[in-house]
């Protein structure tokens, strides 16, 4: 007998099919005699609608009032699926991330699981109850109700997972496993068997949707090994572990792209030391994640920074850092550039390789596909370049490292 912690996405419960669906398939683990908590999405499209509605009472939701709004589209799919459940005849319970004693802090809409008080989900197990977790939802020290941030019932899963001591975490989804590139833009992406927790936290932190990086962060702290796999058929998927040696042999594992960026850069910033500080704390109160950074020294002998953000924070920051830059000089100004996407290549084999930035440059160059700004990590390369230029920059890309599915 093992004991199971699924992960079911909003497309996989994205009707009363579905739903039917994902409990015929946990019926199936219930009957080779398996334990199964089910971690459950909100209908797929049910956030997305939630928002809307919330901006058609108020342009700016104070966030205390999203998450109590937000957190009610798991709630639904938690008592739809218990009583989907319950009408084969599968004895089940759902368990809001309140009763399941998720604990989060930090801010609205994107707090953090701080601790999984497991005693009530221990204690319906010992009576042998399937149970059905909402999630992307807990609940503050204070009692409030937090959300995780999009994508947040991985997290979730993961956090469950290693608070129960699960023996199988499977991340079920709408696609086979993990790629190496979203399927939907580059057609000849190959599954993975595996991936490091480091590949794919690269990867979802650059655009790769198919797992919210907090949970693969988790998931790699807490030494959670999980598989990522279809809801929909039964083909193994993908297993994201520890790395193991073999697993640098590989150069690039995956590209991944990042639509709507923007480029934000700032001039006549006085050389002198302290200045990016201010600038990027200023940001940071804000709350405004940046990611490449690039600075150098102008004409004008000024200092001049340069870093991408996404276009929606854009607004955001131009009013944080105004008051910023007039302190700092009176010839500092703010431009700003939208419209581009960020192309990234990550791989763990690109500690033992050389050439790989060439390659990748290379055939961005063959496709007249100009590159913008470059950044790297160990095991990470990435560029911005035009939007309209991204998909056939992945496709381009992602042949010339060999990765296509012939
Ligand atoms: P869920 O609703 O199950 O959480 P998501 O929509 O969040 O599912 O994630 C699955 C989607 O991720 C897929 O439909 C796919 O288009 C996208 N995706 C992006 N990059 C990849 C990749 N490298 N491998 C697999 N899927 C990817
Ligand atoms: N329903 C939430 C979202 O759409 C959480 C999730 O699906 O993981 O982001
Ligand atoms: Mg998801």
């Amino acid at each position: 007998m093992a004991l199971i912690v699924q992960k079911y996405g909003g497309t996989s419960v994205g009707s009363i099919d579905r739903i039917r669906n994902v409990a015929q398939r946990i019926k199936a683990e219930r009957d080779v005699g398996n334990q199964v908590v089910a971690v459950i999405s909100a209908m797929g499209g049910v956030t997305d609608k939630l928002i809307t509605l919330a901006k058609e009472i108020s342009p700016d939701p104070t966030e205390r009032e999203l998450d109590v709004l937000l957190s009610s589209g798991e709630q639904q799919s938690i008592a739809l699926l218990s009583m989907a459940l319950n009408e084969i005849g599968v004895t089940a319970l759902s368990a809001t991330g309140r009763q399941a004693g998720i604990t989060t802090s930090g801010s609205h809409t994107r707090g953090r699981i701080e601790q999984i008080n497991s005693n009530y989900l221990t204690s319906c197990l010992a009576d042998d109850q399937t149970i059905v977790v909402a999630g992307f939802q807990g609940i503050t020290s204070e009692g409030l109700i937090q959300t995780l941030g999009r994508g947040g019932s991985d997290l979730s899963a993961i956090a469950v997972a290693s608070s129960i001591n699960a023996d199988v975490c499977q991340i079920l989804t709408d696609v086979d496993g993990v790629y190496t590139a979203d399927p939907r833009v580059v057609p000849k992406a190959r599954k993975l068997p595996e991936i490091s927790y480091d590949e794919l936290l690269e990867l979802a932190s650059v655009g790769t949707k198919v797992m919210q990086s907090r949970s693969v962060e988790f998931a790699k702290k807490y030494g959670v090994k999980f598989e990522v796999r279809s809801s929909l058929n039964n083909n193994p998927g993908t297993i994201v572990t520890e790395e193991h040696e073999a697993m640098e042999a590989v150069v690039i594992r995956g590209v991944s792209i990042e639509r709507s960026q923007a480029r934000v850069t700032i001039t006549g910033i006085p050389d002198t030391p302290g200045m990016s500080g201010r600038i990027l704390g200023a940001l940071a109160e804000a709350e405004i994640n940046i990611d490449m950074i690039v600075s150098n020294i102008a004409a004008d002998d000024c200092a001049r920074h340069s870093f991408t953000m996404n276009t929606n924070d854009l607004g955001r920051a131009q009013v944080a850092l105004k008051p910023v830059l007039s302190e700092l000089s009176c010839d500092a100004a703010i431009e700003t550039e939208a419209g581009i996407a960020k192309l990234s290549c990550v791989g763990i084999g690109m500690r033992s390789h050389s050439g790989v930035a060439a390659k990748m440059f290379e055939a961005l160059g063959e496709a007249g596909i100009n590159i913008g700004m470059i950044s790297t990590s160990e095991i990470k390369i990435s560029v911005t370049v035009e939007e309209d230029q991204i998909e056939e920059a992945a496709r381009v890309v992602h042949t010339a490292f060999g990765l296509d599915d012939e």
